[in-house]
């Protein structure tokens, strides 16, 4: 049975087999988590990014999809690089499949790569704009229902242990712990 945990603090101290950064489509890095990644990672993130982009991905990452390298030198083994929708209101419907698709290929690669920890940021409530109650909602259910189905014969298995959801500043964590909650107390499933 794979736990859902929240914790407070940066995502690039983790211990954990699998960071996911809340990528840009270039790959190439940017600011918040994708800069922090980049900047305690190394140099090895980017090189295998831009080999990324010489090959298979020369269009970059499309939103919604996710795609793996090494850690660098981060306390992990690989970066599952995913990019988040920018939030728009006229287009929130879309947005809110996108962003539940981040959570869900991520978590199928990390099962892949035989990860048993995970840690996910808040993707896309940065430059993205994504508020956070919405976000947080979309990640937790996403996440526990692919777990979910994973118990049942679908979705991600293998041998997940955590997935650990980083939150950066106690607001964001008061968020995604009250939407924990009332998502355990059977509350709204989704958005
Ligand atoms: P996006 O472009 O998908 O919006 P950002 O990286 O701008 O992604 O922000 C995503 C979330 O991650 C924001 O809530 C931001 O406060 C948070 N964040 C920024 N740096 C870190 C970090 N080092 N560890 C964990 N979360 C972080």
């Amino acid at each position: 049975m794979t736990q859902i945990t929240l914790v407070q603090g940066d995502i690039t101290a983790q211990h954990v087999d699998v960071v996911v950064n809340a990528a840009n489509s270039s790959l190439l890095g940017g600011g918040g988590v994708d800069g922090a990644i980049h900047r305690a990672g190394g140099p090895r993130i980017l090189a295998e990014c831009r080999a990324l982009r010489a090959s298979h991905y020369g269009g970059g990452l499309k939103e919604g999809q996710a795609v793996a390298t090494t850690a660098g030198d981060l306390p992990a083994e690989h970066v599952v690089h995913t990019v988040g929708p920018v939030y728009r209101d006229e287009s929130v419907e879309r947005g809110t499949e996108l962003l539940a698709s981040c959570y869900r290929q991520s978590l199928r690669l990390a099962v892949e790569l035989g990860a048993r920890s995970v840690a996910f940021p808040a993707i896309s409530t940065g430059v993205f704009g994504w508020p956070m109650e919405s976000a947080a909602r979309i990640a937790l259910s996403t996440v526990r229902a692919e777990l979910a189905a994973a118990g049942s014969g679908g979705g991600a298995d293998g041998g997940l242990v955590e997935v650990r959801f980083v939150l950066f500043g106690s607001e964001a964590y008061g968020v995604f712990e009250g939407v924990w909650r009332e998502l355990a107390e059977g509350g709204p499933a989704a958005d």
